[in-house]
C-alpha cells in the first residue's frame, strides 16, 4: 500500500477544497463594526446629539458627534483584538494526522487530508474524515460526538468511520471516502463550534451591570424630575439626565472583561498553554492543587540506561560494553528484540523507554534490524499500563524465543529460574531478595527498573499463560529520566502560592519517591496526621501510596488519607479520576495532567484537565488546557496568568463603579445644595471624563499583564465577590 502521489493531492485539493468545517458565523469586521450599534450607550449619545443639534448647542453637538465616534471606534478595536486573538489560537492548535503518501508514513495537518489518502490510526487518535477500515486489530471508536452513544463501537474491515470520532483502542488502515462539509459531522452540521457559555465571572459581571444599571435609572429619573420641579430648563435637565445615564451605566464593563480574558487566553497561549475555554483561563487562578504525571511532565521522558545487574555483577554503562558476559549479551539481545520503537539516523521513534534498550544495545554494536532477520517475530503480547510487562515470541533453529521485559515484581512473578554465574539455576527465596535489593538499590538512585526474562519452548500456541510463566530471570536495567528545565523552580513558587503539588507516576514507589525528592515535591514528609484508623495511617504515614493501597480503601477512607499523600506510585490511569474526586470533595480546585485515552475521565472531572501537547487527541479532546511543551512549569505560568486576569478584573470594576458613582453623587449633592442651574460638571464634562478618563483606563488596567507578584498571594476562592 502506497497511498496517494504529491501530484495526486494536489488534484483533489483542488477537486475537493481543504478538508475543514465551514464555520457558520465567521466574525468579519463589519459584523464586529454594526455589533457597536447594539450598544445602548450609542443610542443615548446619538438621542443627545440630535437634541443639541436641534436647540442649536453647535458646540455640544460636535463634542458629542466626536464621542460616538469615538466609542464606536474604541469598542471596534477592543472586539477585533479580542477576535484575533482568539482566531490565532485555533490556528494554534491545528490537529495533526498520519497518513501513507508515495509509501511513506507522513504526518500531516487533518485539513489536508483528501478523498484516497490512506490513514493510518491508533488508540487516542481523532479520525479527521469519513473514511472506510481496510485493516484492523482490536479496534474500537467512540462515536458518541455522532450519536450520543457513550459505549464504544467494535469496527471491523469493511466498517466506515467517521470524522471526529476517537479512536480508544486498536489500531487499523482506513482509505478515506469523503472530507470537509461532506463527512456526516459536515452534514449535520453539529459543527465543532464552540459554545458561547458565559464564565461565572462573565456571568457576576452582568449581574452587577444589571444591577447598577437598574439603580442608574432610577437616580436618573429622579434627578430628571427633581430639575425640572424646580423649574430648570428643560434642555439643561434633559442633558444633563442622558450624560449621567450614559455614565452611571457600566456598559462597557462586560466588553472590558471579554477583552481582558481573551487577551489573558493569549497571554498563555504565548507561553505554550492552549485554553481551550475562556473558563478554564478563569479558574486557573483559583486552582489549588496540581495533580503531575511524572514521566514527560515533571522529567524529561529521555532515558538513558545507565545501570544493568546481570549473571551477579553491577555495571555501569558508559561508553563500551564487554559482551563477553554471556547475561550480558542474553540481556542485550532481550533489550533490542523486545522492542517496538526504532532508531533512525539516531533518533528515537516510538517509546523513550524502549528507545533507551535500542540505544543501549547500539552501544554494544547490536542492531536491530539485523538481529531481526535471525530471531523472526511471529508474535507480540502488548504492553499496557495495567499488565506492566510486554512479551515478544521469536523463531530461532526451529526453536520459539520467549522474551519478555517489564516491573520487576512483575516480572519476578513470572520467573521460576535464573542465570548466575553463567548457568541456568531455579530461582531460591535468598536470589529473589538479592534481586530486590539491587532493584531497590537502582530506584533510591532514582532509576526507573526495567526487568528482563526469557525462555525457549520447542512448539508455540497463543496460550498466554503458558507463555509467560516459568521464565528465567536475566537481568536489571536502570534508566535515569533527569527532570525538566524549571520544574523545580515551578514546584517551590507553588508551595509560595499555596498550591498543593502530587506526583502520579506508573512507575515503582522507591523511583518515584527519589524523584519526587529531587523535585521538592516530597521532603521526608513526616506530616502531623490526625487519623485514628492505625491501617490508614500505616498506608500514608510516608506520603506515598501505591495503586493498589488506593484500591483498598474505600472512598470515604481516601478522602480521610488524600491531604497527606504527596505521591502516587504504580498507579492506573483509571485511578486518576478516584484521586481528582476525593480532592475535590475535601474542597480542593483541581488541576490534573494526562495524555493518554484512560486519562481522559479524570480529565474530564478535574476544574483544569490539562494535556500533553504530544498525548493522545482523545486526552486533548476531554481536556481545558493543551500544554504545547509538556512542561509542568508551564502550568504554574498560566496559573499566575489565571491570577492576573481576575486581579486586573477585580480592579477595573472597582475603578469603573467607584468613578461612576462619584459623579453621580457629586451631581445629586449639587442639586440639592445648590440648584440644577449651576451643576459642577455640564453634560459635555460628564461625557468626556466617562469616554477618556473611564474607559481608556479600565481597558490598561484590564491589559497590564506585567504583575508578578500576584503568584505569592493566595488562590483566589472562587466565591469572592468581584466587588468585595
Ligand atoms: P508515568 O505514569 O509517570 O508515565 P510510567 O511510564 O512508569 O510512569 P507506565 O507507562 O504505566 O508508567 O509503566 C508502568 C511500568 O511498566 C513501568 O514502571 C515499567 O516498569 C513498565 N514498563 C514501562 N514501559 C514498558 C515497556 N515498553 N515494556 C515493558 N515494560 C514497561
Amino acid at each position: 500500500m502506497i497511498g496517494l502521489s504529491n501530484i495526486e493531492v494536489e488534484e483533489r485539493i483542488k477537486k475537493y477544497g481543504y478538508n475543514e468545517l465551514k464555520e457558520k458565523k465567521k466574525v468579519t469586521w463589519v459584523k464586529i463594526l454594526l455589533r457597536q450599534f447594539s450598544n445602548i450607550l450609542v443610542w443615548i449619545l446619538f438621542a443627545a446629539s440630535v437634541i443639541s443639534f436641534f436647540i442649536g448647542e453647535v458646540l455640544n453637538f460636535w463634542v458629542i458627534i466626536f464621542l460616538l465616534f469615538f466609542i464606536i471606534f474604541l469598542g471596534f478595536i477592543q472586539e477585533y483584538k479580542a477576535e484575533s486573538a482568539m482566531e490565532s489560537l485555533k490556528k494554534i492548535v491545528q490537529p495533526t494526522t498520519r497518513v501513507i503518501r508515495d509509501g511513506k508514513v507522513r504526518k500531516i495537518p487533518s485539513r489536508e487530508v483528501v478523498p484516497g489518502d490512506l490513514l493510518i490510526l491508533e488508540m487516542g487518535d481523532k479520525i479527521p474524515a469519513d473514511a472506510e477500515v481496510i485493516e484492523a486489530i482490536n479496534l474500537k471508536v467512540d462515536e458518541s460526538i455522532l450519536t450520543g452513544e457513550s459505549i464504544p463501537t467494535n469496527k471491523n474491515v469493511g466498517d466506515e468511520i467517521f470524522a471526529g470520532t476517537l479512536v480508544v483502542s486498536g489500531k487499523c488502515k482506513a482509505i478515506v471516502t469523503k472530507t470537509g462539509m461532506n463527512t456526516k459531522i459536515g452534514q449535520i452540521s453539529k459543527a465543532i463550534e464552540s459554545i458561547k457559555e458565559k464564565t461565572p465571572l462573565q456571568q457576576k459581571i452582568n449581574s452587577l451591570v444589571k444591577r447598577l444599571s437598574i439603580l442608574a435609572i432610577i437616580i436618573t429619573t429622579f434627578i430628571f424630575i427633581f430639575g425640572l420641579l424646580s423649574g430648570s430648563s428643560l434642555y439643561i435637565v434633559l442633558m444633563t439626565t442622558l450624560a449621567l445615564s450614559v455614565g452611571a451605566i457600566p456598559e462597557a464593563l462586560p466588553l472590558i472583561l471579554t477583552i481582558t480574558l481573551a487577551y489573558g487566553m493569549y497571554q498563555m497561549a504565548k507561553n505554550n498553554a492552549i485554553v481551550k475555554r475562556m473558563i478554564a483561563a478563569e479558574t486557573l487562578g483559583s486552582v489549588t492543587f496540581i495533580c503531575a504525571d511524572k514521566t514527560g511532565t515533571l522529567t524529561k521522558n529521555q532515558m538513558q540506561v545507565e545501570k544493568i545487574y546481570t549473571n551477579g555483577r553491577i555495571y555501569d554503562i558508559n561508553a563500551k560494553i564487554n559482551l563477553r558476559d554471556k547475561g550480558l549479551n542474553l540481556l542485550l539481545k532481550i533489550c533490542v528484540l523486545c522492542n517496538n520503537a526504532e532508531l533512525k539516523s539516531d533518533k528515537i521513534i516510538g517509546d523513550p523507554t524502549e528507545g533507551a534498550l535500542l540505544i543501549l544495545g547500539h552501544k554494544a554494536n547490536i542492531s536491530k534490524d539485523k538481529l531481526e532477520k535471525d530471531y523472526k517475530r511471529v508474535y507480540e503480547i502488548m504492553f499496557t499500563s495495567e499488565r506492566k510487562m510486554m512479551t515478544t515470541i521469536h523463531k530461532h533453529a526451529e526453536k520459539y524465543l520467549i522474551l519478555s521485559k517489564g516491573a520487576t515484581e512483575v516480572i519476578l512473578k513470572r520467573c521460576k529460574y535464573l542465570i548466575k554465574e553463567d548457568k541456568i539455576k531455579e530461582m531460591s527465596e535468598d536470589d529473589i531478595k538479592q534481586i530486590l535489593q539491587i532493584n531497590n538499590k537502582f530506584a533510591n538512585d532514582a532509576y526507573r527498573v526495567l526487568a528482563l526474562a526469557y525462555k525457549e519452548m520447542e512448539n508455540f500456541d497463543k496460550n498466554l499463560n503458558e507463555i509467560e510463566k516459568d521464565l528465567i530471570f536475566v537481568g536489571l536495567v536502570g534508566m535515569a529520566d533527569a527532570p525538566k528545565e524549571n520544574v523545580r523552580e515551578a514546584i517551590e513558587l507553588c508551595k509560595k502560592a499555596g498550591i498543593r503539588v502530587a506526583m502520579i507516576t506508573g512507575d515503582n514507589p522507591i523511583t518515584a519517591k527519589a524523584i519526587a525528592k529531587r523535585l521538592g515535591i516530597y521532603e521526608n514528609q513526616k506530616v502531623d496526621i490526625e487519623i485514628k484508623n492505625p491501617k490508614l495511617l500505616e498506608i500514608v504515614k510516608d506520603g506515598i501510596i501505591t495503586g493498589d493501597e488506593l484500591n483498598s480503601m474505600s472512598d470515604e477512607e481516601f478522602e480521610e488519607v488524600v491531604d497527606y499523600i504527596y505521591v502516587y506510585a504504580r498507579t492506573l490511569p483509571e485511578q486518576k479520576l478516584r484521586i481528582v474526586k476525593a480532592l475535590k470533595n475535601k474542597g480542593y480546585i483541581v488541576a490534573m495532567t494526562g495524555d493518554g485515552v484512560n486519562d481522559a475521565p479524570a480529565l474530564k472531572k478535574a476544574d483544569i484537565g490539562i494535556a500533553m501537547g504530544s498525548g493522545s487527541d482523545v486526552a486533548k479532546e476531554a481536556s481545558d488546557i493543551i500544554l504545547q511543551d509538556d512542561n509542568f512549569a508551564t502550568i504554574v505560568e498560566a496559573i499566575k496568568i489565571g491570577r492576573i486576569i481576575y486581579d486586573n478584573i477585580k480592579c477595573f470594576t472597582t475603578y469603573f463603579v467607584s468613578t461612576n458613582y462619584c459623579e453621580i453623587f457629586l451631581i445629586l449633592l449639587s442639586l440639592f445644595l445648590i440648584g440644577v442651574d449651576y451643576l459642577p460638571l455640564l453634560a459635555t464634562h460628564i461625557l468626556l471624563i466617562n469616554m477618556v478618563a473611564e474607559d481608556l483606563p479600565a481597558a490598561t488596567i484590564g491589559l497590564d499583564f506585567s504583575r508578578e507578584d500576584v503568584i505569592y498571594k493566595k488562590p483566589i476562592n472562587p466565591k469572592d465577590k468581584i466587588l468585595g
